[in-house]
């Protein structure tokens, strides 16, 4: 297993070092690559070599050049499928085949895609065309092995691309079942950004003394990526989420959330609110979905609204910032979300929204990851927002009764003043008064938190911790 140290201290190869060929050097030239990225570096000479290959790296690492290459330089050129790669997503797959389509160009590869939702006729004409390679979603695929649609179909290279996304998707079963239809002796590369240990249990059951390589995470501590805490309650997401938007004017912004319907919901939201929002999750349809992508990095659309399985993998440059609408569930979710920002040297925001509640699971995360964390308040409003806030507010009679009795006390545009104050100007929020005042109610609805805090240790790791 590789550790950081290691990684550092070892001289950066070539492309030409790992044992490519002029031709796709020709190609990697072309794409602009000019180094390999540390997983290339270890996969593409063993993938060469016809080993099998367990490789973990973080996403954005370049792990589809560090199959395609060596896969592409091993093409016989035969008139059958040679190589088979299965991906999660039909926009994976997409993406997938665009990479190898380029870096593949100077070797004429042909590719196919074949997933749900296109026509199964189509699919059969274009695998007439003699493919070498093959870019396939599980189900569609399985559904062409068991009805027997593919004729000489005996890849020698096997190829388990985002393993881990695979399993959230509850794909496992189905990538079981199809390797009952694949030649026992094909070579099986797994890539993966995470181990969860169903995978690995896969891995051992479907690959022969394999190569693991493993390259350890480097950017959650990347300092490209700018990592925010905002501390609001739960109802204040939303108007949060259009502050931040205003304050930080983000080029290209992600913003993540749990569920399909909260994706749907926020789009209406922001977009009624004149901000240019695309939606993206996996109840949409496929069109819907590739109009989105294609709206976002055309940048017709600046803010894309989207869940963790819709979007991840994909390669969306120029993201500059990453919006967690919640806390994401667990660190290793965390870790790719904020991974959309930050790519190829670019500097990247990552804002996450955390209420009282979600307090625990910040402090969890921030050992896995870590790193310090530091913890913001929300902008306030500006005097535009204010305007068209106060404008809709409607005034109901316990305000007037309020309003009564501190007009005894102060003169109204005093009142004024000083409630104008309380809100905005003074917006320097005291974390410690909104943790302590969690109600014991409120607390026991959240299994992490159901024993109380302790005031003191919050008060010394404030705002750094
Ligand atoms: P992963 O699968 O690890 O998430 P990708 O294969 O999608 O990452 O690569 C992320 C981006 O990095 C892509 O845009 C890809 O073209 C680019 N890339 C890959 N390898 C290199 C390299 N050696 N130099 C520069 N960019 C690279
Ligand atoms: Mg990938």
């Amino acid at each position: 297993m590789q550790t950081p140290t290691e990684e550092t201290i070892q001289p950066t190869k070539s492309f030409k070092d790992l044992g490519l060929n002029s031709k796709i050097l020709k190609s990697i030239a072309e794409v602009g690559f000019t180094q390999p990225s540390p997983i290339q570096e270890k996969a593409i000479p063993v993938v060469l070599e016809g080993k099998d290959v367990i490789a973990q790296a973080q996403t954005g690492t370049g792990k589809t050049a560090a199959f395609a290459l060596p896969i592409i330089q091993n093409l016989q050129n035969n008139k059958s499928v040679e190589a088979l790669i299965i991906t999660p997503t039909r926009e994976l797959a997409m993406q997938v085949s665009d990479e190898i389509f380029k870096l593949g160009k100077s070797s004429r590869t042909r590719t196919i895609c074949v997933y749900g939702g296109q026509s199964i006729r189509k699919q059969c004409e274009l695998l007439e065309r003699n493919p070498q390679v093959m870019i396939a979603t599980p189900g569609r695929l399985l559904d062409h092995l068991k009805n027997k649609r593919l004729k000489r179909f005996a890849p020698k290279v096997v190829v388990l691309d985002e393993s881990d996304e695979m399993l959230d998707m509850g794909f496992l079963d189905d990538i079981e079942e199809i390797f009952d239809y694949l030649p026992e002796d094909a070579q099986i590369l797994l890539f993966s950004a995470t181990m969860p240990p169903p995978i690995k249990e896969l891995a051992n059951k479907i690959l022969q003394n394999p190569v693991s390589i493993h390259i350890a995470p480097t950017h959650v501590t990347n300092a490209d990526i700018t990592q925010r805490f905002y501390v609001i309650n739960e109802h204040e997401r939303n108007e949060a989420i259009m502050r931040l938007l205003d304050k930080e004017t983000p080029s290209k912004s992600i913003i993540f959330m749990r569920m399909k319907r909260e994706v749907d919901e926020l789009h209406q939201f922001l977009s009624a609110k004149g901000y240019k929002t695309t939606p993206l999750h996996g109840d949409m349809e496929q069109r819907a979905r590739l109009a989105s992508i294609k709206a976002f990095k055309s940048k017709q659309a600046d803010v894309l609204i989207a869940t963790d399985v819709a979007s991840r993998g994909l390669d969306i440059s120029d993201v500059s910032h990453v919006f967690n609408y919640h806390m994401p569930l667990n660190t290793e979710s965390y870790i790719h979300r904020i991974g959309r920002t930050g790519r190829a040297g670019k500097k990247g925001v990552a804002i996450t929204l955390v209420t009282p509640l979600e307090y625990k699971e910040l402090q969890r995360m921030q050992k896995d990851i870590g790193s310090s964390l530091e913890l913001y308040e929300i902008p306030h409003m500006d005097e535009d927002r204010l305007i068209q806030a106060l404008s809709k507010v409607e005034v109901d009679a316990e305000v007037v009764s309020l309003y009564e009795q501190l007009t005894e006390q102060f003169e109204p545009s005093q009142l004024v003043l000083k409630l104008l104050s309380l809100q905005f100007k003074s917006h320097k929020v005291d974390l410690d008064r909104i943790f302590a005042e969690q109600k014991p109610s409120e607390s026991k609805k959240s299994p992490r938190s159901s024993k109380p805090r302790r005031n003191g240790r919050f008060k010394d790791s404030r705002r750094r911790y």
